[in-house]
């Protein structure tokens, strides 16, 4: 009993001091690497507090930032400190993500500081019309640390010198034709914005920049960067950004009528499905987009019927995820007349904002369809091309058949006459 006691009591001597001894930091200061090139760790790691004491040692004397679209962005700082500068970064996110980059400046310590650091676009190009959010952290040869305020940037393509005009919640940006042009874009925004609100039932994004270039090179050289070449608008719903082109007169006016509200659309539904977006089948979203335009698509009609009667029509299944530019035309006809015929449908606004919410909340592309219209993927289109195109898959399939099918049933019935036909006794 007492040779129990003397250990217990040495057992809480020695845990006592083994955590007097390793006592868990309130604060974790984070180390700057060394890394050259941009690495990314979650922004939340950099809300390490700052003593005043330590924040009065240095003043941040000035920010500044320069870039060459979808070359190159430069950040400089200037500050003052009691003591010698010996590192200095850049925390850095774009848009809305919540990834923080790291870029590491190069720096000659000095108690005037003056820092410059370059990110390349090239190997990792940011989205045009982007807003970054920046801050500077410097180290001195006391290894105290200093984080600059948050500082915004906008990347913009400043190949071009952009007029603005803003109307309710658009901003439109151009830079060829006069200030008439520019009020045509924004109220076709405006009158897009309103329209797509009801067609989409979804909160309204506090604001819209449409960019419109002059022609489609312009465009397709900005978005080229991103890897998408061969479309002719574009659309960044979470930066609430859209990009079309046209020209200051009456051909690109059609353009614009077409092409504003096709985007706008894609903001809507952005907005209605947020962290769903990316998992929306492209079929439904782009066929949202396409009813609503402002300009019928008579050419739509003729691929769709080409395409019946060529028996090439594209199983919906395969438009769930982005079409492809070879049939991206035939692509963006079905989906739009799709989404035509389940709007006409009784009850059909209904169903569209119930698919819309199902992809919210993570259906898959033949999930939605099931749970909102009660039909598999099959279905659904087997009963629109029999509604809408007057035909018949299994017509279809006959039809293309027919050929192979001359020559295989007389095959058959022979066979079967020699089989089941009784033989006669002899
Ligand atoms: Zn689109």
């Amino acid at each position: 009993m007492r040779a129990n006691f003397f250990l217990l009591t040495i057992i809480a001597s020695f845990t006592l001091t083994a955590f007097r001894q390793s006592p868990t930091p309130a604060h974790v200061q984070l180390p700057i690497s060394n890394l050259q090139s941009p690495i990314h760790i979650p922004h939340s790691a950099f809300h390490i507090p700052q003593s005043p004491v330590l924040q009065s040692a240095l003043t941040f004397e000035s920010f500044s930032v320069t870039h060459t679209f979808g070359a190159q962005i430069t950040f400089n700082v200037t500050a003052k400190s009691d003591a010698d500068v010996t590192a200095a970064a850049v925390l850095m996110r774009t848009g809305d993500s919540d990834r923080t980059e790291v870029i590491q400046a190069s720096v000659t310590p000095s108690k005037n500081l003056k820092a410059q650091v370059t990110r390349e676009l090239q190997a990792q190009p940011i989205s045009p019309f982007t807003t970054i959010t920046y801050s500077w952290r410097l180290t001195d040869s006391q290894g105290r640390t200093f984080t600059s305020s948050d500082q915004k940037y906008t990347y913009d393509d400043n190949r071009f010198k952009w007029q603005t005009l803003e109307r309710g919640a658009i901003i439109a940006h151009w830079y060829t034709g006069d200030l008439t042009f520019g009020q045509y874009i924004a109220d076709t925004g405006f009158k897009s914005l309103e329209r797509a609100s009801r067609f989409i039932n979804a909160p309204l994004p506090p604001k819209v920049d449409v960019y419109v270039y002059a022609n489609l090179n312009d465009l397709q050289s900005s978005l080229r960067l991103m890897g998408r070449t061969w479309v002719s608008g574009h659309a960044d719903p979470k930066i609430g950004v859209i990009m079309v082109t046209a020209s200051p007169d009456l051909i690109g006016r059609a353009d614009l009528e077409r092409d504003v509200p096709h985007e706008i659309a894609h903001i809507m539904v952005y907005q209605a499905t947020r962290a769903g977006y990316d998992r929306m089948p492209v079929w439904l979203d782009e066929g949202l987009a396409v009813n609503s335009e402002l300009q019928p698509r008579p050419d739509f009609a003729a691929a769709l019927s080409d395409a019946v009667k060529n028996n090439s029509l594209i199983p919906i299944a395969s438009l769930c995820g982005s079409f492809g530019s070879e049939r991206a035309h035939l692509s963006y006809a079905e989906s739009a007349s799709l989404v035509r015929y389940i709007l006409d449908r009784p009850g059909g606004a209904a169903k569209i904002k119930g698919l819309l919410n199902a992809y919210r909340d993570g259906a898959t592309c033949e999930g939605g369809v099931q749970q909102e219209l009660k039909v598999s993927l099959i279905e659904l289109q087997t009963d629109w091309q029999r509604d809408v195109l007057n035909s018949n898959p299994l017509l279809d399939f006959l039809r293309s058949a027919a050929p192979w099918l001359v020559l295989f049933v007389p095959v058959a019935l022979i066979f079967a006459l020699f089989i089941f036909v009784p033989k006669q006794k002899m």
